[in-house]
């Protein structure tokens, strides 16, 4: 628009605010906020425990858009090679994200690269919004363990689903406590089930609903590691998961069995592979 017709259109709204006798300051039209981007939350934070474990440059389905924000604003921030903005949330990303997290002064699981709710919001400052926020909640006490809220709540849906108590062997937030768990309980999302007294069908069962209610879930036996019968389950998608545990998440939506030698998966098939959130959208079709 030319100088001279956009003094003419101003005038005209003063001369409407003079007739209309609204005050001169309303008659301009109000600068709209520019509209941000939306990053899908949940989509990255799959994307982000997937690609590291990626045999190829495959890309997690309907991450990619949201992908791009989130390294764009990392490589503007001299985190991440522009080469690495391509939509993939590879190791690289990951490591740009945990640098991120230091620069905010976040240590440990707050530094998992992981994308969690508060860096991501921080990272997006004028650039983005977050969509689809996830937070694994408080800490609660389960008996002598410690799981999250969020962990909670799936446990009880998967119990309600199989009409049955379950019982734990280990908790999350538990570094160090057991090293035949390699890591993977040191941060949240993760729990082991009991299975004793369970027959082999039913062992199945209860990891087939763990699967169902958004778990990374493998009944696990003493010939393949230093442990006994259980059932180990990774909360997909949980912002809390050690790095140990973020890989096993990969590792089940590749198909593997989430023990260091990527074995095939050797548990119940449940497909599509649902994280919690998108088993409650499934189940309560009207939530947001
Ligand atoms: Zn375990």
């Amino acid at each position: 628009m030319k100088s001279r017709s956009r003094a003419a259109v101003l005038s005209a709204a003063v001369l409407l605010a003079a007739l209309t006798g609204a005050p001169e300051a309303s008659a301009a039209p109000a600068r709209a906020p520019r509209a941000l981007p939306s990053v899908d939350m949940e989509a990255v934070v799959k994307a982000a425990q997937i690609d590291p474990r990626r045999p190829d440059s495959t890309l997690t389905p309907g991450a990619k858009a949201s992908v791009l924000l989130v390294e764009r604003a990392l490589s503007d921030r001299h985190l991440l090679d522009k080469k690495w903005v391509d939509g993939y949330f590879g190791t690289m990303t990951v490591d740009a994200f945990a640098k991120y997290q230091k620069s905010l002064g976040y240590t440990g699981l707050g530094a998992n690269g992981l994308p969690g709710k508060a860096s991501l919001t921080k990272l997006g400052e004028g650039r983005f919004k977050v969509a689809h926020v996830i937070t694994p909640g408080p800490r609660v006490h389960i008996g002598a363990f410690v799981i999250n809220v969020r962990t909670q709540k799936m446990l009880a849906e998967a119990q309600r689903l199989l009409h049955r108590r379950l019982t734990l062997d280990q908790g999350s937030y538990n570094p160090g406590g057991d090293p035949t768990s390699a890591g993977t309980h040191d941060g949240g999302g993760v729990v082991d089930v009991d299975v004793k007294g369970m027959s082999a069908a039913t062992r199945t069962s209860v990891a087939r609903a763990l699967r169902r209610v958004g778990f990374a879930a493998w009944v696990r036996n003493p010939s393949q590691g230093d442990w006994p019968w259980h059932i180990h389950a990774a909360a997909i998608n949980d912002t809390d998961l050690s790095s140990q545990a973020q890989h096993q998440i990969g590792d089940y939506y590749l198909g593997e069995n989430g023990l260091a030698g990527r074995g095939p998966d050797d548990g119940p098939k449940v497909t599509p592979i649902r994280t919690w959130e998108e088993y409650l959208r499934l189940v309560h079709p009207t939530r947001p």
